[in-house]
């Protein structure tokens, strides 16, 4: 059979075209990244990247829109304040805004990374496999998923489940702090290496942060405690590690029912 051509792609055959789409999926990029035709030609983008600050330009929505977080003063508001953010590229490939779940009056809050294909799907945060193993985790030291809040560093699934960049990390913190400041946990528990150097603003990895109790405070000058502790998903690779979760769970209750 004659190679068909593709309009768009008049220099490739369509079994080549096949190919690469197929390539693409087994390194598990499951959605459109990018147009290329509409990035503009080269030459666009080091003239934009290599022109001097000026202030009198705008500012640019994504810090626009992180100063006035403080005038979000409920949770839905920041909800809000996130679906109308076109600063960071990962909402246009992801399906659902994940924002939350769990109880907002929760004394304990946890912050897990970024949303996976079923999160993505259904709008909450860990509900697949890692979700499963969280749900038991929590159980194991008496607390229902009714009895904590849960959420991410990223509201948005990163294309093909890839780890979020730092600059999509750093865009999207003044969320979470200003996230913190209206749920108001007694205690943050930070799941993966991801989330507590985020949190604690350290490159320190995550077995030897994990199990160490952080003071952190936020942009409006308030300190809240985090624990920093192992991802169920890594977990579910090294279930070995389960013990080592286990105690940071112990100590997690123990902060808990301590009377401050
Ligand atoms: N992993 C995370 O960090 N968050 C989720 O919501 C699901 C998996």
């Amino acid at each position: 059979m004659p190679d068909r051509k593709c309009d768009d792609n008049a220099n490739f055959g369509f079994a080549e075209l096949v190919s690469a789409l197929q390539q693409q999926c087994d390194a598990g990029i499951d959605v459109a990244l990018d147009d290329i035709a509409s990035a503009g030609p080269p030459e666009a983008i080091v003239e934009m990247s290599a022109s001097p600050p000026d202030s009198t330009r705008p500012v640019p929505a994504p810090v626009q829109q992180a100063e006035s977080l403080s005038a979000c003063d409920t949770l839905d508001s920041l909800k809000h304040a996130l679906e109308t953010f076109d600063g960071c590229a990962l909402k246009k490939t992801a399906s659902n805004l994940v924002f939350a779940d769990g109880n907002p009056d929760a004394e304990l809050m946890i912050i897990g990374e970024a949303p996976g294909g079923d999160e993505d799907r259904m709008g909450l945060p860990f509900v697949g496999a890692a979700g499963q193993l969280l749900d038991k985790m929590l159980l194991s030291v008496g607390l229902r998923r009714t009895e904590v809040y849960i959420t991410n560093i990223l509201p948005w699934r990163p294309p093909g489940n890839r780890t979020p960049s730092t600059e999509e990390m750093q865009m999207l913190k003044p969320f979470l702090m200003r996230h913190i400041e209206l749920k108001q946990p007694k205690l943050i528990l930070a799941l993966g290496g991801s989330s507590a150097k985020l949190l604690l603003d350290s490159t320190t990895g995550i077995m030897k942060l994990r199990g160490q109790i952080k003071t952190i405070s936020t942009p409006n000058g308030q300190a809240f405690t985090v624990l920093p502790s192992l991802h169920p998903a890594y977990l579910l690779r090294a279930p070995a590690m389960k013990k080592l979760s286990y105690q940071d769970l112990l100590q997690l209750k123990s902060l808990l029912s301590a009377t401050v």
